[in-house]
This record gives C-alpha cells, sequence and structure tokens, in this order.
C-alpha cells in the first residue's frame, strides 16, 4: 500500500494524535458517527467500507461545516486529502493508506488543505 502508515491506537493519519472512538454526530439532514481531530481533519466511520457512499458524503459535508454547495464543489487534492483508516488484525492496529480498496469497516478522515 502506497503511503501506508501504522498507529498502535485510533490516531488521526494526517497528523497522528491519538483521537476518541467515533461518537455520534447529529446533522442537519440525519446524523452519522465520527469525529474532529484538531489539526482540522473530520472523520466518519464506514461500517459498509463502501467509500463513496454516505459516509463519504457525510465527511465532506463535516468538512465543510455542512454548507453542501461548497462540499460538492470542493475538489480532492487541490481542495481536500483524504485518508483511510483500517483496523487490521495481524498487525493488531491501525493502518492508513489513500483509499484502499478491500471491503470491510473504515474510517475515512478528510481534511482541508492548505
Ligand atoms: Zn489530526
Amino acid at each position: 500500500m502506497r503511503g501506508e502508515k501504522r498507529f498502535r491506537s485510533f490516531s488521526c493519519p494526517f497528523c497522528g494524535r491519538p483521537l476518541e472512538g467515533p461518537r455520534r454526530l447529529q446533522m442537519r439532514f440525519g446524523f452519522t458517527f465520527g469525529g474532529y481531530c484538531p489539526c482540522g481533519a473530520v472523520f466518519v466511520y464506514d461500517k459498509t467500507g463502501r467509500l463513496l457512499g454516505e459516509a463519504f458524503t457525510d465527511a465532506l459535508a463535516l468538512l465543510y461545516g455542512e454548507d453542501y454547495e461548497a462540499a460538492y464543489s470542493a475538489q480532492e487534492g487541490a481542495d481536500y486529502e483524504e485518508e483511510v483508516l483500517i483496523w487490521s488484525s495481524s498487525y493488531r492496529g491501525y493502518l492508513s493508506g489513500p483509499l484502499p480498496l478491500e471491503r470491510g469497516e473504515k474510517f475515512l478522515f478528510l481534511r482541508k488543505k492548505g
């Protein structure tokens, strides 16, 4: 996996800070499970592992403070970066890297660039 990082505890893949696990976040159009990092990153727990589904939309909305217009016009790579954190039972820790394709539980992290 390109750019893989390893963490012993649940941590932000951008800055490496250990974080609390996801909690229920109330949003305008429902709720999601995720959280925030002091470095500006947001994350959403994606139980299904389908990264382009609801979890991705929720993460983008959180990143842009539920300004949905800004969220939908944002470009990956130019406006924000993404990282995925997965639990690895063989490593017994968390691994992160750019969008691994395997299905399964994931934490999608987004952070604005600049
Ligand atoms: Zn962070």
